[in-house]
């Protein structure tokens, strides 16, 4: 069976469905794009995936098991991480405390800062990051706090990592960053769902691709060998082949 597998995922909104039977398949080790124009109902499906809105409709199977996760914390026990646009990081804490925040590990009843900032160091280390973590989180530019948000969320997940529109802030340096740091998660075997507008990303970063239209899947395909206005095709709902003449 696959990492995470939903099927036939409705819901509505004061009567009005925002999600209409909606299938998606995410791998073991892929990072799977989620695309639509707005409105199309991205959002609410990985809303869904993360705990923070129940299902109408609809399963959701995590490596094979029945989960409806009841709220964010509960989807991250059952495996399900995710890093909001806002990342929910605090400013005036260091990194160590923003990585460790409310399980500190501790030494007789203390908090035991040395191993916090051990296990921190290490943490990073994983994602390529050599930084202070005794520094401010303020100190850092919205990129690396990025990570670091990242860096939290699979370590208290580690299955699937969810992200919504994670680019939209980052200058294209930032963004290859990023992407070093998701390719090295996917080498983990982690799943990856990722929502950005930027077709050149799509196709740097993601192995297949999840198109919704109106809350309807239209598709799911690899992108290794998907035309590009293919895909644009698959997301407007047209035929767009009279452009390429
Ligand atoms: P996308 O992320 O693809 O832009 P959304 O999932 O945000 O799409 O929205 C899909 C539809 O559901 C839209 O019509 C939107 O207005 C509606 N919707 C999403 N969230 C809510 C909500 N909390 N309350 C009411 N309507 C919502
Ligand atoms: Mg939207
Ligand atoms: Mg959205």
């Amino acid at each position: 069976y696959p990492l995470l597998e939903a099927r036939g995922i409705g819901k509505a909104f004061l009567g009005i469905a925002a999600l209409d039977g909606v299938d998606f398949t995410l791998g073991r080790g892929e990072i799977h794009a989620l695309l639509g124009e707005n409105g199309a109902g991205k959002s609410t499906l990985i809303k869904i995936l993360t705990g923070v809105y129940s299902r109408d409709r609809g399963t959701l199977q995590l490596d094979g098991a029945e989960v409806t996760p009841a709220s964010v914390a509960d989807a991250q026990k059952l495996g399900i991480g995710t890093v909001y646009q806002e990342v929910n990081l605090l400013e005036n804490l260091t990194v160590a405390e923003n990585l460790y925040l409310g399980r500190q590990p501790t030494r007789f009843g203390m908090i035991d800062r040395r191993e916090m900032r051990r296990r921190s160091k290490a943490l990073l280390t994983r994602y390529g990051l050599d930084i202070d973590v005794d520094a401010l989180l303020s100190s850092y530019s919205v990129a690396i706090r990025q990570i670091i948000a990242i860096a939290r969320a699979v370590d208290l997940s580690g299955k699937v990592l969810v992200l919504d529109e994670p680019t939209a802030s980052l200058d294209s340096h930032e963004v290859e960053t990023l992407f070093t740091v998701l390719r090295r998660l996917r080498e983990d075997g982690l799943g990856i769902v990722i929502i950005t507008h930027f077709l050149n990303q799509v196709y740097a970063v993601a192995d297949r691709v999840t198109v919704l239209r109106n809350g309807r899947l239209v598709g799911t395909r690899d992108l290794a060998n998907l035309p590009r206005l293919e895909l644009i095709s698959m997301m407007l709902g047209r035929e767009l082949q009279h452009m390429t003449r």
